[in-house]
């Protein structure tokens, strides 16, 4: 019996579709998954007469893979992929690729490649973007870990995933937990920029007074612009939902508690880790914390009421400022994340080739969008650069939309509106355009109170002062 090109475990969502896709490209594949009755599912449906091989025991599955062994984990972050890890090490020869494609924490990633690296097995952390269609059609594949085993697989990996005129969105992004690191944050940025959009909705609802479907025709014309993106375009699509009970757009139906599945915090906490501020993005993940607070939300307005209140805007005029302020969010919103990117090469050795990671965000994945055209040129012409504000065509754009990002969060403070990562944008943008920042005083706060010495503007050195 011919053997299989690949072995996929793991049979939800992403698995099956990332089959199809290997299948469809002409990869032999083998599946299996913990509950025989989702693979069985698969193979007498969707796969159905396809090049693809179920397997029910993971003796049976690694028996159809040819040798060199290669197979796609696509399981539950965490303890799953370490004990499929396990169970999979004893049947499997030296030289072996073990890849996982799930959303795992790059520190997991990294831990794992040792491991595995002592027991003869390569292993790959390979992020990959782009949802049930990203995976079907062409996701974004970001790869870190083993680049010998890279290159035994980068040709399925290159042929399954998205592309774009700058070729497939798939790339090596360095050693160890580089893949998942950039995916990670590729998810941060993805929390920045649809609450972004989710706060120009609200603006648009609440203080011009709109109706779904105006919105619905500006978020679509929005998309045919500079704000073309995935994420835009679902947002248009989405809002020309109607219910068909109520008759109502089904948007203004769904409860305002937003989930997560902790890649948002995660970026926020290795930022931290890293002494790099993302503010827009740490301000997307406690926006979504505070909608989880619905009851208490409730509770308190019955007991308080609101704090909003009327505002007059020019609609015209009101939507051609948001517009730009959107624009300039999202400019920082990626700016913020690859800043996150280039620390972390540098800290962890990574190595990281930033274009080609705005280069494969362009297709597949979620946050593609036209402003990485931007982006990409920023750090092909200059691959060191520090933070993209650093590029003059980017700061640019950022200077000429300030004003308009400004004026939106005056109106939207004044109407009583939040306006989370907006207003973090912004104050980001005026920290660092500020030569001198308040910390003197907080130096001197700590040097008071617990010694910890300062240093002068005046002269060299390192001081302490006896305050009182
Ligand atoms: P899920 O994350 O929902 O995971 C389901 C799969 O994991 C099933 O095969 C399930 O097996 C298996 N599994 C769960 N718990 C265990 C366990 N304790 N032991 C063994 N197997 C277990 O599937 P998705 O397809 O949505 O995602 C797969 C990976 O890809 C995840 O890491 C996810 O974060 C990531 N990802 C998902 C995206 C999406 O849009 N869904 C997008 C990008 C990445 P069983 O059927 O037996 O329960």
């Amino acid at each position: 019996m011919a053997k299989a090109d690949i072995g996929i475990v793991g049979m939800s969502i992403m698995g099956s579709n990332l089959a199809l896709n290997m299948e469809r490209n002409g990869y032999v594949v083998a599946v299996f998954n913990r509950t025989a009755q989702r693979t069985e599912q698969f193979v007498g449906t969707r796969a159905r007469d396809k090049n693809i091989m179920p397997a029910y025991s993971l003796e049976e599955f690694v028996e159809l893979l040819k040798v060199p062994k290669k197979i796609l984990l696509m399981v539950k972050a965490g303890k799953p992929v370490d004990d499929f890890i396990q169970k999979l090490v004893p049947l499997l020869e030296k030289g072996s690729i073990i890849m996982d494609g799930g959303n795992s924490h790059y520190m997991d990633t990294e831990k794992r490649c040792k491991l595995l690296e002592d027991k003869g097995i390569r292993f790959l952390g390979a992020g990959i973007s782009g949802g049930e269609k990203g995976a079907l059609y062409g996701p974004s594949i970001m790869v870190g870990g083993s680049r010998e085993a890279y290159d035994e697989v980068a040709e399925l990996l290159n042929v399954i995933s998205a592309r774009t005129e700058d070729g497939s969105c798939c790339a090596y992004l360095g050693e160890g937990g580089a893949g998942h690191f950039v995916k990670m944050t590729h998810n941060g940025i993805e929390y920045a920029i649809m609450q972004i959009i989710s706060e120009a909705y609200d603006l648009l609802r609440t203080i011009a007074g709109m109706e779904i479907s105006e919105i619905q025709q500006i978020f679509e014309q929005w998309n045919g612009g500079r704000l073309n993106s995935f994420l835009m375009e679902i947002t248009a699509k989405l809002l020309r939902k109607i219910d068909d009970e109520t008759g109502k757009p089904l948007v203004e139906l769904i409860l305002d508690k937003a989930g997560s599945k902790g890649t948002g915090k995660w970026t926020v906490q290795s930022a931290l880790d890293l002494g790099v501020a993302v503010p827009s993005i740490a301000a997307s993940v406690n926006a979504r914390i505070l909608s989880d607070y619905k009851e208490q939300r409730v509770k308190l307005v019955r007991r308080y009421g609101e704090f909003l209140r009327k505002v007059g805007v020019d609609r015209y005029i009101f939507r051609n400022v948001l517009e730009e302020a959107v624009y300039v969010a999202a400019l920082v919103a990626y700016a913020q994340g690859l800043h996150l990117i280039s620390v972390a090469s540098v800290d962890f050795g990574y190595n990281t080739n930033i274009s080609e990671v705005v280069r494969i965000w362009k297709g597949g994945c979620i946050i593609r969008s036209t402003v990485l055209n931007l982006l990409r040129k920023a750090y092909l012409s200059d691959p060191t650069l520090e933070h993209l504000f650093f590029y003059p065509e980017f700061m640019n754009e950022v200077k000429k939309g300030v004003d308009s990002l400004r004026d939106v969060i005056i109106t939207a403070v004044n109407a009583g509106i939040s306006l989370p990562v907006m207003g973090e944008t912004l104050l980001y943008i005026y920290s660092l355009l500020r030569e001198r920042l308040p910390a003197n005083v907080i130096q001197a706060q700590r040097d008071f109170f617990g010694a910890h010495t300062f240093q002068r503007v005046d002269k060299e050195g390192i001081f302490h002062e006896e305050w009182e």
